[in-house]
């Protein structure tokens, strides 16, 4: 992990780096001073009596004290703890308990969320004294195997859980991304998403600093002003998550051109990109957005292709050291186009769960890490994904994956967005329910008859509810579990 840091730290030093877009008056880093911030903290942490294997945890929206703060706990071996800047007491309490880092770094407003007695840092002083202990790199030997930050992945399904990143798993992930999808010194990155999950942190950190290559930090990804942000910054190189390209769907014809004659690769992930989205984007940018499949645990383990087919609603092939293999439930490895559990083994899998060997016990297995995601593979090798396994509904004996009627649903005009769920029936065990954000006029008993026309009896919705929102995690996943109760609408 190290030389990869180093590459652009040390190597590019004169190199523009950072166009800092979050706090304060917009300025421009380079790789030199990205070095010697990161040196400041790093020093300022020894002084403070961190050692390796203590954990920081930093509770922060996106700003440059995060990268100094990570790269210099990356430095020093000291564990790294991203906390969601949007999570609230009953959140925060379940990572500062789980995690029990020597101390947080947030903003005075955040402060009173952490439980009480939690030592904290104001991230404005920390960096007023950091400035003091200006100097040399602090050189400390850390083996790969080493973790270099817990990340929690992003209580989608529930409680979140603390995977273990080893600097080998982040190394092995930023060369297989920047070697994929060719991302080299003279690319320019917006970074729009948050620093604390995986594909801010470990995509995009990673890739900026594999590859030398010019970032653009956002406090977050704002829609009201994306367009003027792309046309200034005119990106060759975009991370983000369905609702991102949802909302760039927005902007008008000759701004959608402009930023789409200047960049390379828009890429998608964290949660399914509906194939209406992937068709309209190319017909507004003139590029076919790139949808890649990863996990906390996992980081990015697979992806279409950057030369040749990048097939809408597919998530492409393994990456390179990757092996992924679909089973069904006895355990056995299912014939292409039959859906089962996703297995995968490779340099990116994660160490296991922070304090949680059950569950660590139960997801890997052999050598191999049960995603819980389900997918199938077609014959030429292009993997899709079916949804997760705790959201397969199973209806008078049959499978129903709830992705497939989300599908037929937002293919109908006025749907926005929908989500269906299993509600639970006397006779048939469970039926689908879905849930939509829909324009006027609406009418549940349409929207129903029209996915008769495309679904077998049994996938047909008994009821569409009509939501104003749906409930989503900071990166736009639908948290179903938060869901209004299906089960009297069932009935
Ligand atoms: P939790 O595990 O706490 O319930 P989470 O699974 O949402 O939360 P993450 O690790 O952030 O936490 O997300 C990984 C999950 O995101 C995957 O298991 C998968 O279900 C989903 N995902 C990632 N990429 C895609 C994609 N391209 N299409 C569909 N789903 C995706
Ligand atoms: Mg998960």
């Amino acid at each position: 992990l190290q030389p990869l840091l180093d590459l652009s730290l040390v190597g590019r030093a004169g190199a523009p780096a950072l166009d800092d877009a979050t706090v304060g008056p917009p300025r421009t880093l380079t790789f030199g001073d990205v070095d010697a911030r990161a040196n400041a903290v790093a020093r300022l942490l020894r002084a403070r009596g961190f050692a390796a294997g203590d954990r920081l945890a930093f509770f922060l929206p996106n700003r440059v004290e995060v990268l100094d703060l990570y790269l210099a706990c990356v430095r020093l071996g000291v564990i790294v703890v991203p906390m969601n800047a949007l999570y609230k007491e009953r959140e925060v309490a379940h990572l500062v308990a789980d995690s029990a880092p020597k101390v947080v770094v947030t903003t005075a407003d955040r402060a009173p969320l952490l439980p009480a007695g939690t030592p904290w840092w104001d991230v404005a002083s920390l960096a007023r004294e950091a400035a003091e202990h200006a100097g040399e790199r602090v050189a400390v030997a850390i083996d790969g195997d080493a973790i270099a930050a817990l990340v929690y992945t992003s209580g989608t399904t529930g409680r979140a859980k603390g995977a273990m990143l080893t600097r080998h798993n982040l190394a092995a992930n930023a060369v297989a991304l920047t070697t994929c999808w060719q991302i080299t010194a003279a690319d320019r990155y917006l970074a729009v998403l948050p620093l604390f999950h995986v594909h801010g942190l470990a995509n995009g950190v990673h890739c900026w600093l594999a590859s030398g290559c010019r970032m653009r930090l956002e406090e977050r990804f704002d829609a009201a002003r994306a367009g003027d942000v792309l046309r200034a910054f005119r990106p060759t190189l975009v991370f983000g998550v369905p609702a991102v390209y949802v909302r760039l769907l927005e902007l008008d014809e000759a701004t959608a051109r402009d930023i789409g004659s200047h960049a390379r690769l828009f890429v998608s992930g964290s949660a399914p990109l509906p194939a209406h989205v992937h068709a309209a984007f190319e017909a507004r940018y003139g590029h076919r957005i790139l949808e890649r499949y990863g996990m906390s645990e996992t980081l990015m383990t697979i992806g279409n292709p950057y030369a040749g087919e990048r097939r809408a609603g597919s998530v492409g092939f393994p990456f390179p050291g990757t092996s992924v293999r679909i089973l069904d439930p006895d355990g056995a490895e299912v014939p292409n186009g039959t859906t089962g559990e996703l297995w995968v083994r490779g340099p990116t899998v994660c160490a296991g769960y922070w304090n949680r060997p059950d569950a660590t016990a139960a997801a890997f297995v052999d050598g191999w890490f049960r995603t819980g995601d389900l997918g199938e593979r077609s014959d030429d090798g292009y993997f899709t994904l079916r949804g997760r396994g705790t959201d397969l509904i199973i209806s008078s004996g049959f499978n129903v994956y709830p992705r497939e009627i989300e599908d037929v649903l937002l293919e109908i005009p006025g749907v926005r967005e929908a989500v269906v769920v299993g509600a639970p029936h006397e006779r048939k065990g469970e039926v689908p329910v879905a849930y939509v954000v829909a324009d006027d006029p609406f009418d549940a008993d349409a929207l129903r008859a029209e996915c008769a026309r495309s679904l077998a009896s049994f996938k047909v919705p008994v009821a569409v509810v009509r939501l104003d929102t749906l409930p989503r995690t900071a990166l736009g996943k639908v948290q179903k579990h938060l869901l209004p109760s299906a089960e009297g609408v069932a009935r």
